[in-house]
């Protein structure tokens, strides 16, 4: 495990029953302009996290592919909606195609990047989901990544000093 990661996680046990309890808080009360904040926050966030260090949501998450994700990937690797089902996917209970297995069989494991990035699947590019609105609907997502994530580990760490000077 890179040195990245490793730190991140032993920051994660300390601080995410706290950053946790915050966004319930929010969540059943939320601030006006919480739209605005979570916009700042964001902006504030990618410009000091780098996905190129990180990788983890590729390493321990599986994306969710859409019928048009299938359409678009298969196309571009020529192969079969159905083989590529075979070779790497699964149906969940909710009857939603996942990866089989993790790390995502995309991922340059030494450069962190995706190989399919142009056409990855589009739950990857939406991903961390941080100024999606309306903000309230997101609050329980990110409470979910907020253990894996940087990028949402510090967009909730920035929501925090926001609220506070509200
Ligand atoms: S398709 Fe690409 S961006 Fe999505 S999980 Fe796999 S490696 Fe990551
Ligand atoms: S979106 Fe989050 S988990 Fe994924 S690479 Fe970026 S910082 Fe890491």
């Amino acid at each position: 495990m890179s040195v990245y990661r490793r730190k991140f996680n032993e920051k994660v046990l300390v601080h995410r029953p706290r950053l946790r309890r915050f966004l319930t808080k929010l969540e059943n009360n939320l601030p006006r302009g919480i739209d605005r904040l979570t916009l700042e926050a964001d902006r504030e966030t990618w410009a000091e996290v780098d996905c190129l260090a990180c990788s983890n949501c590729c390493r321990v998450m599986t994306p969710t592919y859409t019928p048009q994700d299938l359409k678009r990937i298969t196309a571009h690797l020529g192969m079969t909606i159905d083989d590529f089902k075979e070779k790497w996917l699964y149906k969940d209970r909710k009857g939603e195609w996942m990866n089989r297995s993790t790390p995502c069989q995309f991922l340059d494991r030494r450069t962190n990047m995706c190989s399919i990035y142009p056409i990855r699947p589009a739950d990857c590019a939406g991903f961390p989901h941080l100024a999606k609105r309306p903000a309230a609907e997101y609050m329980h997502i990110h409470r979910q990544n907020v253990q894996y994530c940087p990028a949402t580990f510090t967009f909730v760490e920035k929501l925090i000093e926001k609220v506070g000077k509200l």
